[in-house]
């Protein structure tokens, strides 16, 4: 194994003892005294009218799907280069996921695009706040405004980013955050659905508690709980919460470390795009960003299997992501393309995440950059 791995998980504090207290408070299932906490807090950062724990980001975005009641004919609007889970939800329900060109410099969908991708069946714009980088969300307001569309953002890499202030999750009807392993806040898998119209906050209760208004029981609002609508169990448990809350309590902490990293690469690799081997990450003056990735694009995408196997041989795990959905089986049967994706494409092949998680070392960042400055020297 690599000594720098891409990821590693790592304990912030009170993980291990709040999971002690959980389980001595005898309550496993969901919505006990940490998931509550968590989501008060997470409404409190985000400013959102409610937050509800969910066992994904992935089961947040197929509420959402749930909850604007999407289904075959409706098209949603979204980058090709992004999770699968982006698209899954919707076609999940039957929507048609339609996929527009991201942007060159941020890897955003490319908001100059999204017009010219709406029909009559489009419902709504799920936006990608891509490496906890904002999309160009005035814009975007605008144009779902304009078209009467929900605008959606699946904010999985943005806890704690923000666009002109405003922090990342809060500006669409509704937002998602993972706290799956690889993102800045874990729990393992976990998720939230962020909900900023408090006229949709009863019926997200209902879907995520089994179509059932147990929530509304549980706090006395009704006298016994019954089926309501369709939905599912998607509850975190509450051991998962406990984990989570020592990682929510220092939140804040967890992206400044990400951000001297983050620093450390930008600066050490500086050199390395002044001699045209490859391209940093862009942040406009918009954004504030949470250091979720430190990816770079590289002028040569036909070096990127030897350099991941120079940097193996050095020790470091280096590694790229998401085949772009417009071009995976699935995504052809499932989805439709607006437009011709070319910078996706191009992307999609250039593109190299380096290590970059608390425990790391300053020296390990250093030493990452090095190692790639030699692995491209190297090759070229
Ligand atoms: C991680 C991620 C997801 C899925 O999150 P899970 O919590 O694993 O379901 C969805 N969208 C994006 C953009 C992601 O990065």
């Amino acid at each position: 194994m690599a000594q720098i791995p891409f990821n590693k998980p790592s304990l912030t504090g009170s993980e291990l003892s709040n999971i002690q207290v959980a389980y001595e408070a005898g309550m496993l299932s969901g919505d006990g005294a940490f998931s509550k906490s968590c989501e008060r807090l997470l409404e409190h950062r985000v400013g959102c009218d409610r937050a509800l724990l969910t066992h994904s980001c992935t089961a947040a975005l197929e509420m959402m799907a749930l909850l604007l009641e999407l289904g075959p004919g409706d098209e949603v609007i979204m980058p090709s280069y992004t999770f699968v889970s982006t698209a899954n939800a919707f076609a999940m329900r039957g929507a048609t996921p339609v996929f527009v060109d991201v942007r060159e410099d941020t890897l955003n969908i490319d908001e100059s695009k999204i017009e010219q991708a709406i029909t009559s069946k489009t419902k709504a714009i799920c936006v990608v706040h891509y490496a906890g980088v904002a999309c160009e969300m005035d814009r975007i307001e605008r144009i779902a405004r304009a078209h009467g569309l929900a605008l959606l953002e699946d904010a999985a890499q943005a806890i704690c980013a923000t666009y002109l202030g405003r922090p990342l999750g809060s500006i669409g009807r509704f937002g998602a955050f993972s706290f799956h392993e690889t993102k800045n806040a874990t729990c393992g898998e976990g998720g939230a659905l962020l909900i900023n119209d408090s006229a949709d906050a009863i019926a997200a209760e209902i879907m995520r508690e089994k179509g059932t208004d147990r929530s509304q029981f549980l706090r006395g609002a009704v006298d016994k709980y019954t089926w309501r609508s369709i939905g599912s169990s998607f509850l975190l448990g509450e051991l998962a919460a406990a984990f989570l809350k020592a990682q929510l309590d220092h939140v804040e902490a967890i992206t400044r470390r990400r951000l001297e990293l983050w620093d450390i690469y930008n600066r050490q690799l500086a050199p390395l795009e002044a001699a045209g081997y490859l391209k940093r990450p862009t942040v406009p003056a918009e954004c504030g960003h949470n250091a979720h990735m430190f990816y770079i694009l590289l002028a040569d995408p036909g070096a990127r299997a030897e350099v991941i196997t120079r940097l193996e041989e050095s020790g470091v795990n280096a590694v790229f992501h998401y085949v772009p959905l417009h071009s995976s089986e699935a995504g052809q049967r499932l989805g439709r393309a607006a437009d011709g994706l070319e910078v996706t494409d191009r992307v999609a092949n250039a593109i190299l995440r380096l290590p970059l998680w608390t425990a790391m070392t300053n020296e390990d960042a250093v030493t990452v950059s090095e190692a790639l400055s030699a692995a491209l020297k190297h090759y070229a």
